[in-house]
């Protein structure tokens, strides 16, 4: 027998049509790239996102089009996601960090349609769009007043664009497993590859991630999305935000220590979430200026590890919960989160931060294991460590064009490329990505982890790991480190604050000190770039 429900599909559509019912005059507030502070509220968001569809609709666009946007997080870009997959076309969010002719290769891979830019990448723009063939349009996202002259083909300005609509139109989506939104991830080796979310994976993705041990979003909230909506699908809140009823504030293109601290507390922010270099650069600024936190309770941690002194400096200095989470492009994006189980309500001190560098576990709608290289499951002891699977209604089953199929096996789970261990309670810690991880004399030395304890140095601004060959042992472990300004920091201090932090033979063979490490796009630290740096380095 089948049950009685009605079928509801899970549509984007239906998310900002629920926060305009039941939030109509919730604030979305932005610091606008013109400049000035500017605010609205979902209702609005809603009625001019109609109208982008009615226009898009008019001009031909249409099911499955993909519709790039580079844009920094504000209402306009907001406003265009909604707009866009409200006609069941596909917003492409481009990082424009990236290298241009990455940009080019995956707008060409994608075959962009059409382009809402804001007013920051008009001139990267401008020298990229003659290699883009499918291309026939470009909206500037800005008014009359701003519009720069361009040689972009078609451009107008988004406001005297959307004079031409009155907002009377249907969304055109029924189907939830039509494709919404597409995601490149960064590409670190080979080209990048396309990531393609479903309406219901959004919706799904967005339920699971406004749960009370997930990000735990309500309407009391004043969330700060600083992570881009163009970093791994802006980790999905632009739809639990409004699905929530949590007010949003948006950063615009200022995410220095000094601009988010205005923004935190003229704007009485409860949440917000970036990556852990954003955070660095906003505790220095409180270092330095004395600032407080009054009104934030929590901040959410991911894309990369979080280091010990974040942790306690939010909780012990400022009285901010941090929630440490882990998730993929692939997994739109969370994968697991840092809440604390009942089972580890007890612990406080340096065993709290001990856990909270663990990246967590994972809700409802994400499974995972960790497997050996023969894909025999690892117990969950909290040690043994080996490749990351998972999979769940929005974890991607294949890329774009079918790249990677390698990385997805027959029986749906998908191999993220990281290395991890679970503990018996479900916390998974990663330790590496499977290209980082150190194999010396056949045992496996996790990088993430010295890294992490480096960074714990007082005299250390940022450190990383990477194996050099090694006769005897195939790999060895050599620390790169940046030494904080004005210190006097030497290899014996370094070693000697790791000895008895970890095992012997993890202990790395040579440090050396350098001004700066390179970072990818994502702010990452480039292991592939740094390997060869170093590829001829002698190890003593
Ligand atoms: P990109 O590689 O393009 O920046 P992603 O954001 O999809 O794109 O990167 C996902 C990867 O980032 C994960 O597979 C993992 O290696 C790393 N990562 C994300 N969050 C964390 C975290 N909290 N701790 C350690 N690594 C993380």
């Amino acid at each position: 027998m089948q049950g009685l429900m009605q079928h509801w599909p899970l549509l984007c559509s239906k998310v900002i049509d629920h926060a305009a019912h039941e939030y109509p005059l919730r604030e979305v507030v932005s610091r606008s790239v013109e400049g000035p502070m500017h605010r609205t509220n979902y209702r609005e968001v809603r009625e001019r996102a109609l109208k982008i569809a009615q226009l898009l609709e008019r001009e031909g666009f249409g099911l499955g089009d993909r519709i790039a946007t580079m844009a920094w997080n504000t209402w306009r870009h907001l406003e265009c996601w909604y707009g866009i997959t409200g006609i069941g076309a596909i917003y492409h969010t481009l990082n424009p960090r990236l290298f241009p002719e990455q940009i080019a290769w995956i707008m060409n891979d994608a075959e962009d349609k059409l382009l809402f830019v804001d007013l920051t990448f008009v001139p990267l723009v401008e020298a990229l769009a003659p290699q883009i063939a499918s291309l026939e349009k470009v909206i500037v996202l800005t008014d009359a007043a701003h519009m720069p002259e361009t040689t972009l083909p078609n451009a107008v300005a988004y406001e005297e664009w959307l004079k031409g609509a009155d907002g009377d139109f249907s969304w055109r989506v029924a189907d939830e497993n039509v494709a919404a939104g597409m995601c490149y991830t960064s590409g670190t080796t080979g080209h990048p590859k396309g990531v393609v979310y479903s309406h219901r994976s959004n919706v799904l993705h967005s339920m699971i991630a406004q749960a009370p041990d997930a990000m735990g979003l309500s309407s009391a909230d004043r969330m700060l999305p600083i992570v881009p909506l163009f970093h791994a699908n802006g980790w999905g809140i632009a739809l639990t935000s409004p699905m929530s009823g949590a007010a949003m504030v948006m950063p615009g293109a200022k995410m220095d220590g000094a601009s988010i601290y205005d923004i935190l507390t003229t704007e009485r922010v409860t949440l917000s979430a970036a990556v852990p270099t954003v955070w660095l650069m906003l505790l220095q600024h409180l270092e330095t200026s004395g600032g407080e936190l009054p009104d934030l309770k929590r901040v959410i941690i991911g894309g990369s590890a979080c280091p010990r002194r974040v942790t306690e400096a939010f909780q012990n200095r400022y009285g901010v919960k941090v929630i440490h989470a882990w998730g993929m492009t692939e997994m739109s994006p969370l994968g697991t989160l840092c809440s604390i189980k009942p089972e580890y309500a007890d612990l406080e001190g340096e065993a709290l931060l001990a856990l909270e560098e663990k990246q967590g576990f994972a809700p409802f709608g994400v499974e995972m294991k960790v497997t050996d290289d023969a894909n025999v499951s690892l117990p969950r002891d909290g040690q043994s460590f080996g490749r990351l699977k998972v999979r769940g209604p929005a974890v991607a089953k294949a890329y774009y064009k079918n790249q990677g199929a390698e990385m997805f096996d027959d029986d749906g789970w998908f191999d993220t490329g990281d290395v991890a261990h679970i503990d018996p309670h479900g916390y998974m810690q990663i330790t590496d990505r499977a290209k980082d991880v150190i194999k010396s004399g056949g045992e496996w030395i996790s990088t993430i982890k010295i890294e992490n304890l480096a960074v714990g140095h007082p005299g250390v601004a940022e450190a990383a790991v990477i194996g050099l060959r090694h006769p005897k042992w195939d790999e060895r472990p050599l620390l790169v480190c940046v030494p904080k300004a004005g210190g006097s920091l030497t290899k014996d201090d370094l070693l000697g604050y790791l000895d008895g932090k970890i095992a012997k033979w993890w202990m790395p063979d040579d440090v050396v000190f350098v001004d700066e490490i390179p970072h990818t796009a994502t702010g990452k630290i480039q292991k592939t770039a740094l390997r060869k740096n170093f590829a001829d380095y002698v190890l003593p």
